[in-house]
């Protein structure tokens, strides 16, 4: 049987990122994000192998954008795309592993929409514009939370009155369950344990943040919650907070929820502490300049990382490995070295040289000898959701 091509598909509110995936090559045929869509300055970038284009889309919505980029991904793919998978937020309970698409699942998408009101109501405008345009193909909707299923209720539980989770979903679902997914089952693979007894702690760092247990290749605990605000500092997000602080500034600024939200989810994180930037690239630079705002940040950054982390173990029997992966935990040492600085019970100790390499697609474990085991592992959600939308198609052939 000749490979087989899946093309990914990550659309947002007003952008679709995509990635045709190969199954037996690392590199993408192809790959590219379409912008701005429903304004005048839409545009469409992509890349086939290092070619680099772009084209300008004038106003197109998501179902224009797809009949001009699906073309390129059909030429790209030598007629070759055995099926799609789509990215979607948020599958509530009801999903606990990627399902192909039809109207029964695109209902219960629609549905977790009040637990996601950003995200899912933007990823079923994509499933719908594709589905409409390639009918005939197998469409696969593979979940941020569907991997953290597997928590047990001590872990999803919030203490609060239980007809609030009976009656309305009140609970914590979790998010980037496809990227520690990825990189547990990998470090699998780097390790050479079986993914049924391996044990591993993950940090997820990118412009959203989580850490998560995964024991015997399953998610027992995760740090973000109902929403992805719960639990680390992220680039723009807060993380957690005292769940009086809302209340706090209703009463002494007269903000409304809407205002809170904002604040919490755009206007904090890396960037509220530092007044700079959410980006750690540009706050380590400062902290080189001796900013102490960006120091701050990054202090703060690390600190609760460990804490999660550290909170993280109590779910796990042994530790096998720390996993760093997300553009944070691919690239900055800094982050890696500091954070595990926080973690001195733990008997951490990394091979600096080993840490320094670990930048721009290179991962490796990156711990001394005789010390728990390290490692930086590029995640690659792409892959991820294109090898369960095969594996849908396959056990449905
Ligand atoms: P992601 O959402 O996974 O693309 O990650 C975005 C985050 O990764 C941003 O905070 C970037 O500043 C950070 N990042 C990317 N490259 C580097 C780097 N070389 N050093 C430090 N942080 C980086």
């Amino acid at each position: 049987m000749s490979s087989r091509n899946v093309l990914v598909i990550n659309s947002g509110s007003s952008s679709i990122k995509f990635a045709l995936v190969n199954e037996d090559s690392e590199q993408f045929p192809i790959q590219g994000l379409a912008e701005r869509l429903g304004s005048s300055d839409a545009v469409l970038n992509w890349q086939l192998g290092d070619e680099k284009h772009v084209a300008q889309l004038h106003g197109a919505d998501h179902k224009e954008a797809f009949e001009r980029l699906l073309p390129l991904v059909q030429k790209a793919s030598q007629g070759k795309l055995t099926g799609i998978g789509h990215r979607v937020v948020h599958g509530g309970a009801h999903f606990t592993e990627a399902s192909a698409l039809n109207r029964e699942v695109i209902d219960v998408i629609r549905r977790a929409a009040v637990l996601a009101p950003l995200h899912n109501p933007a990823g079923l405008i994509g499933i719908e514009a594709a589905m409409a345009l390639y009918p005939e193909l197998t469409q696969v909707a593979v979940f941020d939370t569907a991997f953290h299923q597997t928590m047990p209720a001590h872990a999803y539980r919030y203490a609060v009155p239980e007809h609030l989770y009976t009656d309305h979903n009140v609970r914590r679902y979790g998010f980037h369950g496809t990227s520690h997914m990825y990189v547990s089952r990998k470090a699998a693979v780097m390790t050479g344990l079986p993914v049924e007894d391996s044990c591993w702690l993950t940090a997820h760092l990118g412009n959203g943040c989580s850490t998560a247990a995964v024991v015997n290749g399953e998610s027992l605990d995760t740090s973000m919650g109902l929403t992805p605000l719960e639990g680390l500092v992220m680039g723009t997000r807060s993380g957690d907070v005292d769940p009086s602080l809302h209340n706090h500034l209703a009463r002494t600024l007269g903000w409304d929820t809407q205002r809170i939200e904002t604040v919490l989810t755009k206007e904090s994180g890396l960037l509220g502490l530092s007044g700079l930037s959410n980006d750690m690239r540009t706050l380590i630079e400062a902290r080189e300049k001796g900013d102490e705002r960006a120091t701050l940040a990054i202090e703060v950054f690390c600190y609760r990382l460990a804490k999660s982390l550290a909170g993280m173990a109590c779910a796990l029997p042994r530790l096998d490995g720390l996993i760093f992966t997300g553009g944070i935990g691919e690239n900055a040492s800094l982050v890696r070295s500091k954070t595990l600085d926080y973690m001195r019970l733990f008997n951490f100790k990394l091979d600096e040289a080993a840490n320094q390499k670990c930048v721009r697609g290179e991962g490796g474990i990156i711990s001394a000898e005789n010390h728990p085991r390290v490692l930086v592992i590029p995640t690659n959600e792409e892959r991820q959701i294109a090898i369960e939308t095969l594996a849908l198609i396959d056990a449905h052939a």
